[in-house]
């Protein structure tokens, strides 16, 4: 009982050294989607919700070779967008939104992607993460962190948030890391994600963070885990046993 009431209170992860220590890893830490314009990186974006960023990088040479510009993207006729993008997975919800925001873009903003939180919010299929992802990467000018899957996780297991909600997350971490570290934050978060601190197996033995961070939710995980594990064990040894 005494050891379940420390787990809950362990105190989160204090920011400013977790920044560091991410800082002496990750400085250079970037956007890691090829892009060479707003509209390219917005596109992008949309892309890889539920996909790889390496495989939108396969994909986005030939969307942007076939429909260059929001016009010919608005324009692109009906299954053409689709068949380059099906790879990249919920390929017909993601050509409706590309459609749908390249049209916007054309009657409303001249066919440019606009500077601002609200009207990039306003696009269809650009929630807050792909607005922040465009207004930081592209401008310097982030309304907040980017919140995917990799930087909620590491906040919710840092004890920074325990939201699952990404725009509640979003909030959280707005309100602890330093206005000017919002764009990195998220990308060192997802690199260290993607090497260490992985959804199913959390490296803690080899993570810098390893004496400041509460590691919220990770034994639990690993308790399911072993549970698991001894479950399938004794289902094969009964099937065996009946052979
Ligand atoms: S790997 Fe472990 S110690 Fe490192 S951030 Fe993730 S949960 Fe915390």
């Amino acid at each position: 009982m005494a050891e379940r009431t420390a787990r809950k209170t362990a105190p989160a992860a204090p920011v400013a050294e977790a920044l560091a220590r991410l800082d002496h890893l990750y400085a250079d830490a970037a956007c890691s989607l090829d892009f060479q314009s707003p509209l390219e990186l917005l596109v992008a974006t949309i892309l890889s919700a539920q996909c790889t960023d390496t495989r939108v990088n396969q994909v986005t040479p030939e969307v942007f070779r076939r429909f260059p510009g929001a016009a010919a993207l608005a324009a692109s006729p009906p299954g053409a967008l689709e068949n380059v993008i099906r790879s990249t997975g919920f390929f017909n919800a993601k050509a409706k939104s590309l459609r749908g925001m390249a049209r916007v873009l054309m009657t409303k903003h001249g066919g440019e992607v606009p500077r601002t939180m609200e009207d990039l919010h306003a696009l269809p299929g650009v929630g807050r993460k792909t607005a922040n992802v465009v207004l930081g990467n592209v401008w310097g000018t982030p309304d907040g962190v980017v919140v995917d899957t990799h930087v909620g996780r590491l906040a919710r297991r840092l004890g920074w948030t325990r939201q699952t909600d990404a725009v509640k997350a979003e909030r959280d971490l707005n309100r602890i890391v330093p206005r000017d570290r919002w764009t990195w934050i998220s990308h060192a978060l997802i690199q260290h994600g993607r090497r260490i601190c992985t959804a199913r197996r959390p490296q803690c033995e080899r993570c810098t963070l390893a004496d400041l961070c509460p590691k919220v939710g990770v034994a639990a995980a690993e308790k399911q885990k072993k549970k698991k594990r001894e479950i399938s064990l004794k289902v094969k040894r009964a099937s065996r046993t009946r052979k």
